[in-house]
């Protein structure tokens, strides 16, 4: 599988989480993750990320700091592996 294919679906992880991706842009996702088993990690390490931090945001009793979500977003950036 070739790196340019990993940093490209790294980039266009968040928005198939938020289910933003065009139908077409999906497919090509998801058949690079069935092949590719550091985007599928990486995958399932944000998705997971990404809910439980909206479940934070959503309760009424927490709300995350602007520092938390700053770290979340570098800890992100450092799991991506796909980037050079
Ligand atoms: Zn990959």
């Amino acid at each position: 599988m070739d790196e340019k294919n990993c940093q490209r679906v790294c980039e266009m992880l968040s928005s198939y989480i938020d289910e933003e991706l065009s139908k077409e842009d999906c497919k090509n996702l998801e058949e690079h993750m069935a092949s590719c088993q550091t985007c599928t990690l990486f995958y399932k390490k944000l998705s997971t990320t990404v809910k439980l931090s909206r479940k934070l945001e959503c309760s009424d009793c927490y709300e995350m700091p602007n520092d938390v979500r700053e770290k979340l977003r570098e800890f992100l950036k450092k799991e991506c592996k796909c980037e050079k």
